[in-house]
Protein backbone atom coordinates (compact mmCIF):
# COMPACT_ATOMS: atom_id res chain seq x y z
CA UNK A 1 0.00 0.00 0.00
CA UNK A 2 1.38 3.51 -1.12
CA UNK A 3 0.48 5.44 1.99
CA UNK A 4 -1.14 8.89 1.51
CA UNK A 5 1.28 10.44 4.47
CA UNK A 6 4.47 8.62 5.75
CA UNK A 7 7.55 10.44 8.04
CA UNK A 8 10.99 9.87 6.76
CA UNK A 9 13.16 8.87 9.30
CA UNK A 10 17.03 8.87 8.63
CA UNK A 11 19.99 7.80 10.73
CA UNK A 12 20.99 11.64 12.05
CA UNK A 13 17.64 11.64 13.27
CA UNK A 14 17.86 8.64 15.33
CA UNK A 15 21.39 9.85 16.52
CA UNK A 16 19.99 12.73 17.62
CA UNK A 17 17.63 11.01 19.55
CA UNK A 18 19.80 8.51 20.90
CA UNK A 19 22.47 11.54 22.01
CA UNK A 20 19.43 12.78 24.45
CA UNK A 21 18.95 9.21 25.85
CA UNK A 22 22.59 9.35 26.86
CA UNK A 23 22.17 13.07 28.23
CA UNK A 24 21.05 14.06 31.91
CA UNK A 25 17.84 15.35 30.79
CA UNK A 26 14.59 13.47 28.90
CA UNK A 27 12.46 16.59 30.01
CA UNK A 28 13.46 20.25 30.68
CA UNK A 29 16.56 19.90 29.34
CA UNK A 30 18.33 22.61 26.42
CA UNK A 31 16.75 20.49 23.61
CA UNK A 32 13.62 22.04 23.69
CA UNK A 33 14.58 25.79 24.32
CA UNK A 34 17.50 24.71 20.75
CA UNK A 35 13.81 23.53 18.80
CA UNK A 36 12.27 26.66 19.97
CA UNK A 37 15.08 28.92 18.32
CA UNK A 38 15.18 27.25 15.53
CA UNK A 39 11.36 26.97 14.55
CA UNK A 40 11.20 30.99 16.01
CA UNK A 41 13.93 31.74 13.18
CA UNK A 42 12.86 29.31 10.40
CA UNK A 43 9.62 30.80 10.59
CA UNK A 44 10.28 34.68 11.64
CA UNK A 45 8.38 34.70 14.89
CA UNK A 46 10.18 36.05 17.80
CA UNK A 47 8.58 33.29 20.26
CA UNK A 48 7.83 30.00 20.59
CA UNK A 49 6.34 27.37 22.37
CA UNK A 50 6.53 23.68 21.90
CA UNK A 51 4.03 21.26 23.36
CA UNK A 52 3.70 17.81 23.36
CA UNK A 53 0.53 17.99 20.56
CA UNK A 54 -0.67 20.23 17.85
CA UNK A 55 -3.98 20.31 20.12
CA UNK A 56 -2.09 21.54 23.12
CA UNK A 57 -0.35 24.00 21.52
CA UNK A 58 -3.98 25.06 19.91
CA UNK A 59 -5.83 24.86 23.78
CA UNK A 60 -2.40 26.81 25.43
CA UNK A 61 -2.98 29.36 22.55
CA UNK A 62 -6.92 30.07 23.24
CA UNK A 63 -6.33 29.81 26.71
CA UNK A 64 -3.69 32.72 26.69
CA UNK A 65 -6.24 34.15 25.00
CA UNK A 66 -8.35 34.49 27.60
CA UNK A 67 -11.36 32.25 25.99
CA UNK A 68 -13.51 30.84 28.45
CA UNK A 69 -17.20 30.42 29.06
CA UNK A 70 -19.23 32.74 27.47
CA UNK A 71 -16.99 33.33 24.25
CA UNK A 72 -16.95 32.32 21.10
CA UNK A 73 -14.61 30.96 18.38
CA UNK A 74 -14.96 30.28 15.07
CA UNK A 75 -13.41 28.05 12.68
CA UNK A 76 -13.42 26.01 9.18
CA UNK A 77 -15.74 22.63 9.02
CA UNK A 78 -12.89 21.71 7.01
CA UNK A 79 -10.62 21.06 9.72
CA UNK A 80 -9.43 18.06 12.27
CA UNK A 81 -11.89 18.15 14.94
CA UNK A 82 -9.39 19.50 17.57
CA UNK A 83 -9.81 22.98 16.23
CA UNK A 84 -13.16 23.06 17.53
CA UNK A 85 -12.50 21.13 20.43
CA UNK A 86 -9.95 23.29 22.08
CA UNK A 87 -12.85 25.86 22.68
CA UNK A 88 -14.90 23.19 24.25
CA UNK A 89 -12.14 22.49 26.64
CA UNK A 90 -12.63 25.89 27.92
CA UNK A 91 -16.12 25.90 28.26
CA UNK A 92 -16.73 28.67 25.44
CA UNK A 93 -19.04 28.23 22.29
CA UNK A 94 -17.98 26.79 18.62
CA UNK A 95 -19.13 28.40 15.43
CA UNK A 96 -17.87 27.53 11.61
CA UNK A 97 -17.50 30.02 8.52
CA UNK A 98 -18.09 27.90 5.57
CA UNK A 99 -15.02 27.25 2.73
CA UNK A 100 -14.14 28.32 -0.15
CA UNK A 101 -14.81 25.31 -2.59
CA UNK A 102 -11.43 26.01 -4.49
CA UNK A 103 -9.32 26.16 -1.82
CA UNK A 104 -11.06 24.38 0.98
CA UNK A 105 -9.79 27.49 3.37
CA UNK A 106 -12.30 29.23 5.27
CA UNK A 107 -14.05 31.84 2.59
CA UNK A 108 -13.21 35.62 3.51
CA UNK A 109 -16.70 36.61 2.12
CA UNK A 110 -18.57 34.28 4.00
CA UNK A 111 -16.58 35.71 7.00
CA UNK A 112 -17.45 38.94 5.90
CA UNK A 113 -21.21 38.36 5.86
CA UNK A 114 -21.01 36.33 8.77
CA UNK A 115 -19.19 39.14 10.77
CA UNK A 116 -21.69 41.73 9.55
CA UNK A 117 -24.83 39.38 11.41
CA UNK A 118 -23.00 38.66 14.55
CA UNK A 119 -22.36 42.57 15.33
CA UNK A 120 -25.71 43.41 14.57
CA UNK A 121 -26.83 40.87 16.87
CA UNK A 122 -24.11 41.59 19.22
CA UNK A 123 -22.29 37.97 19.35
CA UNK A 124 -19.35 38.07 17.80
CA UNK A 125 -16.87 35.50 18.50
CA UNK A 126 -13.57 36.41 20.57
CA UNK A 127 -11.28 34.06 18.15
CA UNK A 128 -11.23 33.39 14.59
CA UNK A 129 -9.55 30.02 14.00
CA UNK A 130 -8.40 29.88 9.93
CA UNK A 131 -7.03 26.77 9.13
CA UNK A 132 -3.95 25.95 6.66
CA UNK A 133 -5.90 22.94 4.88
CA UNK A 134 -3.47 20.95 2.50
CA UNK A 135 -0.79 23.72 3.69
CA UNK A 136 -2.05 26.14 1.61
CA UNK A 137 -2.58 29.11 4.06
CA UNK A 138 -6.33 30.66 3.48
CA UNK A 139 -5.89 34.35 2.55
CA UNK A 140 -4.80 35.63 5.79
CA UNK A 141 -4.84 39.43 4.96
CA UNK A 142 -8.31 40.16 4.32
CA UNK A 143 -9.12 37.47 7.63
CA UNK A 144 -6.75 39.63 9.51
CA UNK A 145 -8.38 42.71 8.45
CA UNK A 146 -12.03 41.61 8.99
CA UNK A 147 -11.03 40.63 13.00
CA UNK A 148 -9.06 44.22 13.15
CA UNK A 149 -12.16 45.74 12.27
CA UNK A 150 -13.96 44.12 15.18
CA UNK A 151 -11.40 43.86 17.32
CA UNK A 152 -11.21 39.70 17.45
CA UNK A 153 -8.21 37.61 18.06
CA UNK A 154 -6.35 35.19 15.04
CA UNK A 155 -4.83 31.99 15.87
CA UNK A 156 -3.75 29.93 12.57
CA UNK A 157 -4.20 26.35 12.51
CA UNK A 158 -1.09 25.58 10.53
CA UNK A 159 -0.68 22.43 11.66
CA UNK A 160 -0.48 20.73 7.59
CA UNK A 161 1.63 24.48 6.58
CA UNK A 162 5.49 24.92 8.32
CA UNK A 163 7.51 25.12 5.32
CA UNK A 164 4.34 27.21 3.63
CA UNK A 165 4.83 30.52 2.95
CA UNK A 166 2.03 33.54 2.52
CA UNK A 167 2.69 37.07 0.98
CA UNK A 168 6.86 36.50 0.80
CA UNK A 169 6.82 34.93 4.43
CA UNK A 170 7.05 31.96 6.10
CA UNK A 171 3.55 30.86 7.26
CA UNK A 172 3.93 31.32 11.70
CA UNK A 173 5.47 34.53 11.15
CA UNK A 174 2.21 36.04 12.46
CA UNK A 175 2.10 38.76 10.88
CA UNK A 176 -1.68 38.62 10.09
CA UNK A 177 -2.37 36.82 13.46
CA UNK A 178 -1.54 36.63 16.94
CA UNK A 179 -0.44 33.02 17.19
CA UNK A 180 0.33 30.58 14.40
CA UNK A 181 0.13 26.47 15.66
CA UNK A 182 1.95 23.67 13.52
CA UNK A 183 2.04 19.82 14.20
CA UNK A 184 4.38 17.34 14.19
CA UNK A 185 2.25 14.39 13.86
CA UNK A 186 4.15 11.55 12.29
CA UNK A 187 1.70 12.44 8.75
CA UNK A 188 2.75 16.03 9.09
CA UNK A 189 5.51 18.06 7.19
CA UNK A 190 8.29 17.41 9.41
CA UNK A 191 7.80 15.36 12.54
CA UNK A 192 8.33 14.71 16.43
CA UNK A 193 6.14 11.89 17.33
CA UNK A 194 3.83 13.58 18.95
CA UNK A 195 3.88 17.09 18.86
CA UNK A 196 3.06 21.06 18.09
CA UNK A 197 4.41 24.44 18.77
CA UNK A 198 2.62 27.65 18.96
CA UNK A 199 4.72 30.77 17.37
CA UNK A 200 3.82 34.41 18.67
CA UNK A 201 5.34 37.78 17.90
CA UNK A 202 3.90 39.26 21.13
CA UNK A 203 6.12 38.25 24.42
CA UNK A 204 3.49 38.43 26.84
CA UNK A 205 1.40 36.09 24.96
CA UNK A 206 4.55 33.41 24.89
CA UNK A 207 4.80 33.85 28.81
CA UNK A 208 1.38 33.07 29.31
CA UNK A 209 1.49 30.09 26.89
CA UNK A 210 4.42 29.06 28.56
CA UNK A 211 3.00 29.15 31.65
CA UNK A 212 -0.35 27.29 30.92
CA UNK A 213 1.61 24.99 29.29
CA UNK A 214 3.69 23.89 32.19
CA UNK A 215 0.31 23.60 34.80
CA UNK A 216 0.07 27.79 35.14
CA UNK A 217 3.62 27.80 37.39
CA UNK A 218 5.99 30.25 37.81
CA UNK A 219 9.53 30.96 39.00
CA UNK A 220 9.41 34.19 38.05
CA UNK A 221 9.54 36.37 41.37
CA UNK A 222 8.51 39.70 39.92
CA UNK A 223 4.96 38.06 38.65
CA UNK A 224 4.81 35.87 42.34
CA UNK A 225 2.08 37.18 45.21
CA UNK A 226 4.05 38.03 48.48
CA UNK A 227 7.86 37.14 49.27
CA UNK A 228 9.73 34.02 47.98
CA UNK A 229 10.27 31.36 50.50
CA UNK A 230 13.55 30.84 48.46
CA UNK A 231 15.61 29.23 45.59
CA UNK A 232 12.86 26.20 45.63
CA UNK A 233 10.26 28.55 44.97
CA UNK A 234 7.16 28.47 42.74
CA UNK A 235 3.55 29.65 42.48
CA UNK A 236 0.78 28.36 40.60
CA UNK A 237 -0.47 31.75 39.27
CA UNK A 238 -3.39 30.18 37.12
CA UNK A 239 -4.83 26.56 36.34
CA UNK A 240 -2.33 25.06 33.48
CA UNK A 241 -1.80 21.54 32.21
CA UNK A 242 1.18 19.39 31.42
CA UNK A 243 1.65 19.93 27.80
CA UNK A 244 5.27 20.38 27.84
CA UNK A 245 7.24 18.54 24.77
CA UNK A 246 10.11 16.03 25.32
CA UNK A 247 14.26 16.81 24.67
CA UNK A 248 13.63 13.13 22.64
CA UNK A 249 10.99 14.43 20.37
CA UNK A 250 12.97 18.10 20.31
CA UNK A 251 15.30 16.91 18.68
CA UNK A 252 14.04 14.39 16.48
CA UNK A 253 12.04 17.59 15.66
CA UNK A 254 15.30 19.90 15.55
CA UNK A 255 17.09 17.01 13.21
CA UNK A 256 14.32 17.04 11.31
CA UNK A 257 13.87 20.79 10.51
CA UNK A 258 17.03 21.10 9.17
CA UNK A 259 15.67 19.25 5.84
CA UNK A 260 11.94 21.08 6.10
CA UNK A 261 12.95 22.93 2.38
CA UNK A 262 13.89 19.65 1.32
CA UNK A 263 10.47 18.06 2.10
CA UNK A 264 8.36 20.86 0.77
CA UNK A 265 10.35 21.37 -2.17
CA UNK A 266 9.44 18.05 -2.95
CA UNK A 267 6.21 18.01 -2.24
CA UNK A 268 6.04 20.81 -4.48
CA UNK A 269 7.00 18.56 -7.09
CA UNK A 270 5.07 15.84 -6.57
CA UNK A 271 2.37 18.32 -6.67
CA UNK A 272 2.67 19.98 -9.72
CA UNK A 273 3.41 16.91 -11.52
CA UNK A 274 -0.29 15.33 -9.81
CA UNK A 275 -1.40 18.88 -11.24
CA UNK A 276 -0.32 18.19 -15.17
CA UNK A 277 -1.76 14.35 -14.82
CA UNK A 278 -4.36 14.41 -13.47
CA UNK A 279 -5.56 17.87 -15.69
CA UNK A 280 -7.20 15.24 -18.35
CA UNK A 281 -9.39 13.32 -15.93
CA UNK A 282 -13.29 13.95 -14.29
CA UNK A 283 -11.76 15.30 -11.08
CA UNK A 284 -11.68 18.54 -9.38
CA UNK A 285 -8.06 19.67 -8.93
CA UNK A 286 -7.72 21.88 -5.86
CA UNK A 287 -7.10 25.66 -7.03
CA UNK A 288 -4.06 27.67 -5.50
CA UNK A 289 -3.97 31.16 -3.55
CA UNK A 290 -2.35 33.69 -5.52
CA UNK A 291 1.22 34.65 -3.30
CA UNK A 292 0.92 31.30 -1.62
CA UNK A 293 3.27 28.27 -1.53
CA UNK A 294 1.97 25.70 0.38
CA UNK A 295 3.64 22.88 1.80
CA UNK A 296 1.32 20.05 0.45
CA UNK A 297 0.90 18.00 3.34
CA UNK A 298 -2.28 16.70 1.34
CA UNK A 299 -3.63 16.84 -2.25
CA UNK A 300 -6.78 16.71 -2.31
CA UNK A 301 -8.84 15.32 -5.58
CA UNK A 302 -12.52 15.61 -5.81
CA UNK A 303 -14.24 13.80 -8.12
CA UNK A 304 -17.70 15.37 -9.94
CA UNK A 305 -20.14 13.05 -8.45
CA UNK A 306 -20.30 12.46 -4.89
CA UNK A 307 -22.55 9.26 -5.80
CA UNK A 308 -18.91 7.62 -6.83
CA UNK A 309 -16.81 8.39 -3.99
CA UNK A 310 -17.58 5.12 -1.80
CA UNK A 311 -17.03 3.04 -4.98
CA UNK A 312 -13.62 4.80 -6.04
CA UNK A 313 -12.38 5.24 -2.83
CA UNK A 314 -12.72 1.73 -2.45
CA UNK A 315 -11.30 0.79 -5.91
CA UNK A 316 -8.07 2.66 -5.35
CA UNK A 317 -7.44 0.64 -1.76
CA UNK A 318 -8.17 -2.59 -3.58
CA UNK A 319 -5.52 -1.24 -5.84
CA UNK A 320 -3.13 -0.48 -2.89
CA UNK A 321 -3.76 3.04 -2.85
CA UNK A 322 -3.47 4.55 0.43
CA UNK A 323 -6.22 6.78 0.14
CA UNK A 324 -7.60 8.67 2.90
CA UNK A 325 -10.67 11.49 3.14
CA UNK A 326 -9.84 15.00 4.87
CA UNK A 327 -12.39 16.35 6.87
CA UNK A 328 -15.56 14.82 7.32
CA UNK A 329 -16.92 18.43 8.70
CA UNK A 330 -16.96 18.96 12.18
CA UNK A 331 -20.60 20.28 12.67
CA UNK A 332 -21.73 16.73 11.15
CA UNK A 333 -19.89 15.22 13.72
CA UNK A 334 -21.99 13.52 16.76
CA UNK A 335 -20.95 15.56 19.56
CA UNK A 336 -21.07 18.90 17.51
CA UNK A 337 -24.63 17.96 16.27
CA UNK A 338 -26.03 17.11 19.84
CA UNK A 339 -24.46 20.60 20.48
CA UNK A 340 -27.08 22.15 17.93
CA UNK A 341 -25.85 21.93 14.31
CA UNK A 342 -26.89 20.16 11.19
CA UNK A 343 -26.61 18.87 7.98
CA UNK A 344 -26.86 21.64 5.57
CA UNK A 345 -25.74 24.09 7.90
CA UNK A 346 -22.52 24.96 5.66
CA UNK A 347 -23.11 23.39 2.09
CA UNK A 348 -19.83 24.15 0.69
CA UNK A 349 -17.87 21.89 3.32
CA UNK A 350 -20.39 18.98 3.09
CA UNK A 351 -20.26 19.02 -1.05
CA UNK A 352 -16.37 19.37 -0.21
CA UNK A 353 -16.53 16.39 1.62
CA UNK A 354 -18.72 14.25 -0.38
CA UNK A 355 -16.43 14.42 -3.29
CA UNK A 356 -13.31 14.53 -1.78
CA UNK A 357 -10.10 12.15 -1.71
CA UNK A 358 -7.04 12.55 -0.42
CA UNK A 359 -4.40 11.02 -2.59
CA UNK A 360 -0.52 10.00 -1.47
CA UNK A 361 2.04 12.93 -1.35
CA UNK A 362 4.72 12.58 0.96
CA UNK A 363 8.73 12.87 0.35
CA UNK A 364 9.53 9.23 0.01
CA UNK A 365 7.24 8.52 -2.88
CA UNK A 366 8.92 7.79 -5.81
CA UNK A 367 8.13 8.44 -9.35
CA UNK A 368 7.19 4.85 -9.48
CA UNK A 369 4.65 5.32 -6.40
CA UNK A 370 3.13 8.39 -8.02
CA UNK A 371 2.89 6.77 -11.45
CA UNK A 372 1.02 4.00 -9.81
CA UNK A 373 -1.26 6.55 -8.16
CA UNK A 374 -2.17 8.05 -11.39
CA UNK A 375 -2.49 4.72 -13.62
CA UNK A 376 -4.92 3.63 -10.67
CA UNK A 377 -6.90 6.66 -10.75
CA UNK A 378 -7.39 6.91 -14.49
CA UNK A 379 -7.97 2.90 -14.11
CA UNK A 380 -11.22 3.83 -11.96
CA UNK A 381 -12.38 7.21 -13.43
CA UNK A 382 -12.72 5.41 -16.76
C1 LIG B 1 -3.10 17.15 12.94
C2 LIG B 1 -4.00 18.30 13.16
C3 LIG B 1 -4.32 18.80 14.43
C4 LIG B 1 -3.90 18.12 15.69
O1 LIG B 1 -2.56 17.89 15.72
P1 LIG B 1 -1.97 16.91 16.85
O2 LIG B 1 -0.50 17.26 16.81
O3 LIG B 1 -2.26 15.53 16.39
O4 LIG B 1 -2.61 17.26 18.13
C5 LIG B 1 -5.10 19.93 14.53
N1 LIG B 1 -5.57 20.55 13.43
C6 LIG B 1 -5.33 20.09 12.18
C7 LIG B 1 -5.86 20.83 11.03
C8 LIG B 1 -4.55 18.93 12.02
O5 LIG B 1 -4.34 18.45 10.80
Amino acid sequence: MIPYGKQDIRPEDIEAVVEVLKSDFLTQGPVVGNFETAVAANTEASCAVACNSATSALHIAVSALGLGPGDVLWTSPISFVASANVARFNGADVDFVDIDPGTFNMCPDKLADKLEVADAANKLPKIIMPVHMCGQSPDMSQIKALADRYGIFVVEDASHAIGAAYDGHPVGSCRHSDICVFSFHPVKIITTGEGGIATTNDQNLADRMRRIHTHGITRDEALMAGETHGPWYYQQLELGWNYRMTELQAALGLSQLHRLSEYVDRRNMLAEAYDAKLAGLPLDLPDRLAGSRSSWHLYVVQLLEAADRRRVFEGLRARGIGVNIHYIPIHSQPYYKALGFADGDFPASEDYYSRAISIPVHPGMTEADQTAVIDALEAELS
